[in-house]
């Protein structure tokens, strides 16, 4: 993995080319290095040792305290000395000034090791940045660089038992008890947070919870919609300016863990908000100091949006590389049956390795060119955050994330999870039972399609509105940069698939436009998901396309991009007619389709 993660970052993205931006200007070549080797290192020594332990000894609740594997501590521990927490931030906050792709690139080794001990410190990550964009000078200063120097962990409270997908319908109120605190704007919050990770734990000596709560109006209601959420910092146990702890606890409390299929060893909890199980300042409500203005706390949360979305997918791909190893080292050594030859098999002759199977070979293409392409998407699309950030086109790095994001998120979480499974079905039955690790990489994917947005509402959001806002700019945008390798790709051997793919973008342009020739969202929208599919598998055939482009020499690297370049193009990509079809004519069998009839 690490050979083809080197040569996607530098050879093909040309990461070391942002060391000339003065953001990243005392960076070079040797210390992008240095990072990704000491992150290979620590998730090697202390992460993937323990991945299975993690899974069987999940997270205990005693009714008091939450227990979790001393390993946990031990690699969250490491990964915190490492500095990654903030590895992204300004010098002066005690970061290391690393471009996102950089950044990215390290934590993929984390996730590859153990995705569920990784949790934390990624939640963590995200919460305390989060906060250095929308949080007052003193909020940074007492919750985030606490966060970032791994003292005290975060969360991220959005979901309600109630409330997943559908956010604005939220119930967690919250009521302003003073205006004037130092650390912002104090309320009282009162409510039900459910799925939250990392929510309850003792790794660290305190947890600073990131909580989306309504105001109530004048009228003692909430404003409806998503208008009405505010954020608040929500500190387990309550400190003081000086981010010292003052030993009182808040009002929050953990009721119950919830017993996952995968991602065990990431607490997952059910917390409940200012029902009284504590008493701060003697009274029941759990203190909650308001971050931004009143009303734009959904956007705020959103705010590290594109990174969280890549980095889920990215996940989704680790998930899958690990799978792909996992199945690859096994095929070379199992032996089981011989060649068929036109004479019949030769009984007598020694059994071959399954690897020598042509439909062994399938599987392990199929996942190869999932999770090569995969960590091409991931990266292709956290070097445009760098873009965004620091480049010279900001607009068009703006134009390609929008219509890019969702399926940086949903791609890998569907293909990379078909690719656990394939993985388990070159191990044949060992592959099913716990003695091998393929299982754990599935239930551990399983998440991914689900949270930060499920893959119904990421289709939904691509098609709902991505490829459509600006009247379809962003759309073009793709369009642009898609035909650019073409160009330069029918110049090439490569010319048969350059000629697909433009049949491929084409078919895409022209099912959107059916999609919505009569305006109508609710027959656009009902094929939502194979139009994500469908977009997914053209921009991953694009993705391979302008990778084999970049591919050097003959040796056996480059024959194996190449092969899986190839295998995209003539086993994948003509899926993408089935998926089209129904989303040009509208189908209206699901929406048409009645409850009572099943
Ligand atoms: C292990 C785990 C960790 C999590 N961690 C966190 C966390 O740290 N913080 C946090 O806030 N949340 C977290 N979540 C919650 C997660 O984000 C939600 O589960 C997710 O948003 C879906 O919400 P839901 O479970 O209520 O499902 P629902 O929203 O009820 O969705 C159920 C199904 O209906 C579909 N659906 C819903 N609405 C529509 C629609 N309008 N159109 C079409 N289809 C629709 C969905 O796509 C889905 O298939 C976590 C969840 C899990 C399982």
């Amino acid at each position: 993995m690490r050979q083809t993660l080197d040569f996607l970052l530098f050879d093909w993205l040309k990461a070391g080319d942002l060391t000339a931006r003065e953001r990243f200007a005392e960076h070079s070549a040797e210390t992008f290095a240095a990072v990704l080797d000491t992150c290979e290192k620590i998730a090697r020594d202390k992460f993937a040792p323990f991945n299975r332990l993690a899974d069987t000894q999940e997270p205990h609740f005693d009714g008091e305290r939450v227990h979790l594997p001393q390993a946990t501590h031990d690699a969250t521990r490491a990964y915190a000395e490492s500095g990654m927490l903030a590895a992204a931030q300004d010098y002066d906050v005690g970061g290391m000034q690393l471009p996102c792709v950089i950044e990215m690139a390290g934590n993929a080794f984390f996730s590859k090791a153990s995705v569920a001990m990784g949790g934390y410190a990624m939640l963590t990550s995200g919460n305390a940045s989060l906060l250095m964009a929308h949080g007052t000078p003193l909020q940074r200063e007492v919750f985030a660089r606490n966060e970032f120097a791994g003292r005290w962990f975060g969360t991220m409270c959005l979901s309600e038992p109630q409330a997943g997908s559908s956010l604005s319908d939220i119930a967690t109120r919250a009521e302003l008890e003073d205006e004037a605190d130092a650390l912002g704007p104090r309320y009282r919050l009162t409510g039900h947070k459910m799925w939250i990770s990392g929510g309850e734990h003792e790794i660290t000596e305190n947890i600073v919870h990131l909580v989306l709560a309504k105001i109530p109006g004048p009228d003692g209601k909430p404003t409806p919609g998503t208008k009405g959420i505010s954020l608040f910092i929500v500190p387990k146990w309550l400190v003081n300016e000086r981010a010292e702890l003052t030993g009182e606890r808040n009002d929050v409390a953990l009721a119950g863990l919830n017993h996952k299929l995968g991602y065990r060893g990431t607490t997952n909890c059910l917390l409940n908000f200012g029902e009284g199980r504590f008493t701060p300042g003697g009274r029941k409500g759990a203190i909650g100091y308001l971050v931004g203005k009143p009303g734009e706390g959904l956007r705020a949360m959103f705010h590290m949006m594109n990174e969280a979305r890549i980095g889920v997918g990215l996940g989704a791909v680790m998930l899958g590389y690990a799978g792909y190893e996992a199945s690859l080292d096994y095929a070379k050594q199992r032996p089981q049956g011989r060649p068929m030859t036109a004479a019949g098999k030769d009984a007598a002759s020694p059994q071959r390795p399954i690897i020598e199977h042509a439909d062994v070979r399938r599987m392990l293409l199929a996942q190869k060119s999932y999770v090569e392409g995969g960590l091409a998407l991931a990266l292709f699309c956290a070097r445009l955050v760098d873009e965004l950030h620091t480049g010279d086109d900001r607009a068009q790095a703006q134009a390609l994330l929008d219509v890019l994001i969702p399926i940086a998120k949903s791609w890998p979480s569907e293909w990379c999870l078909e690719s656990n499974s394939l993985a388990i079905q070159v191990l044949g039955g060992y592959g099913y039972t716990r003695d091998f690790p393929v299982e754990q990489y599935w239930r551990d994917n399983r998440l991914n399609m689900i949270h930060e947005g499920t893959h119904g509402i990421q289709a939904l959001d691509l098609l709902g509105r991505k490829v459509v806002q600006q009247g379809g700019a962003s759309l073009a945008a793709l369009a642009v940069r898609v035909q650019q390798t073409i160009e330069r790709a029918i110049q090439t051997d490569w010319a048969p698939q350059a000629n697909q793919l433009a049949a491929a973008l084409a078919q895409v342009g022209g099912a959107t436009k059916k999609a919505w020739s009569t305006g109508q969202p609710e027959e656009a929208l009902a094929n939502a998901v194979p139009y994500m599919q469908a977009f997914g598998h053209t921009v991953l055939a694009w993705l391979w396309l302008d990778v084999a482009l970049a591919v050097q020499g003959d040796g056996d690297f480059a024959q194996g991009k190449r092969a899986a370049a190839r295998y995209f193009f003539a086993y994948e990509l003509p899926k993408i007619g089935a998926w089209l079809d129904v989303v040009a004519r509208r189908e209206p069998l699901c929406r048409d389709m009645q409850a009572e009839w099943f």
